[in-house]
């Protein structure tokens, strides 16, 4: 039987090895804490990502490797590349963890982006103010999440302490972008070189956390230029696996924000609303096996459940959604879930993610 490995053990690497399971697949985690979601699949190495003996292990029980998130060490991907196969590539992540090498990426590739600028100190923000114009989102380069690691600085004298709250340097100062949605582009290139595509996903974002992702995305006529972006960056990096590319939609057309090297939390709707998971086909992508159908099966929406799963959602009909309880302790901002709804036409969609965000303000409707 093939055994995956995947370092992290968070709810991507339990769905991963849902989905893995059905493909007649054996999964070991890597994972640092304590009875993590991915725990209800196969049997966790409780070790740091960067730890050699964890990897060493991981690497002598399993066939193929992969991760789960994007900030696991470069160096130890490319210490078990060495021995092992490992994808996708080290180089995607390299790319994705450093916001200002991303950005480079993207406009090598003719991808649009926002203005940006490298930053370490105040007086180079001041004239990137003036060079791209106020509003400037400051983020940090490596390690921001959920929109953490970034603040909008408006007005010329937040230049200095948003400098400071953000530690002075090593960061990126990109134009606020006054846009009218955000979407992801997610789509899978295996180990041969096939691509398939999702349909985009519109995605809203509460405090930085996305909260709702609805698909197919409003933006039919966006969907091909998406794609040649998502494939460019593909390619480019020799990928294996699932992509994510967030881009915003303007009235000028899409810009790029980031990618994540990994399956994506606007793809959860691919469980139920589309032919073939993302996860499902991030594993095929990694074992080389033909990829599957990626269209859609209806109009499908998500609910991401943070903080909290209201007790009337553990027991939804499947007509009203479908519940998928990572089973982590309640905490303040937490991604404890998400709920599913797949309809047969848009309105009937925005109706059911109208009627179940109601149920989890409390507010029923
Ligand atoms: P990020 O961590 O880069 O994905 O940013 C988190 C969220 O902040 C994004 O989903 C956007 O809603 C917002 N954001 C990030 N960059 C910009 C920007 N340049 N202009 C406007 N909003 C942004």
């Amino acid at each position: 039987m093939t055994r995956i490995g995947i370092i992290g053990a968070g709810q991507l690497g339990q769905m991963l090895g849902f989905a893995g399971q059905k493909m007649g697949l054996d999964f070991v985690f890597l994972d640092p804490a304590d009875n993590p979601p991915a725990a209800a699949v196969g049997p966790v190495l409780n070790y740091a990502f960067d730890s050699e003996q964890g990897l060493a292990e991981l690497a002598s029980m399993t066939d193929v490797i992969t991760y789960e998130f994007e900030n696991v060490p470069v160096a130890a991907i490319e210490q078990i590349a060495c021995s092992s196969v490992v994808y996708p590539p080290a180089k995607a992540l390299q790319y994705a963890q450093d916001r200002m090498a991303e950005k480079t990426l993207f406009e090598s590739l003719a991808i649009p982006v926002p203005g940006f600028r490298p930053i370490d100190s105040a007086e180079q923000l001041r004239l990137a103010a003036k060079e791209l114009g106020l509003p400037i989102v400051l983020k940090t380069r490596r390690l921001g999440y959920d929109g953490k690691g970034q603040i909008v600085v408006r007005v010329e004298a937040d230049i200095e302490t948003a400098c400071t709250e953000l530690g002075g340097k090593d960061l990126i100062a990109e134009q606020w972008v006054p846009f009218e949605r955000e979407i992801s582009a997610i789509g899978a290139r295996s180990v041969s070189g096939e691509i398939v595509h999702y349909p985009l996903t519109t995605n809203v974002h509460d405090n930085g956390i996305l909260h709702e992702s609805r698909a197919p995305a409003e933006a039919a006529e966006l969907e091909e230029t998406a794609r040649s972006y998502l494939a460019a960056l593909l390619e480019r990096l020799d990928y294996v696996g699932v992509l994510a590319l967030e881009l915003f939609v303007t009235a000028d057309g899409l810009l790029a924000n980031e990618f994540a090297p990994r399956v994506h939390n606007s793809g959860h709707w691919t469980i139920e609303g589309a032919n073939t998971s993302q996860f499902e086909n991030h594993l095929r992508a990694i074992l080389d096996q033909p990829l599957g159908d990626a269209g859609m099966r209806g109009f499908a929406g998500m609910l991401n459940l943070i903080g909290t799963i209201p007790d009337d959602c553990t027991s939804l009909p499947p007509a009203q959604g479908f519940l998928h309880d990572y089973g982590k302790a309640p905490r303040p901002g937490r991604k404890l879930g998400h709920i599913t709804v797949v309809e047969d036409s848009a309105a009937e969609r925005d109706a059911a993610l109208q009627h179940l965000s109601g149920r989890l303000s409390g507010s029923q409707d």
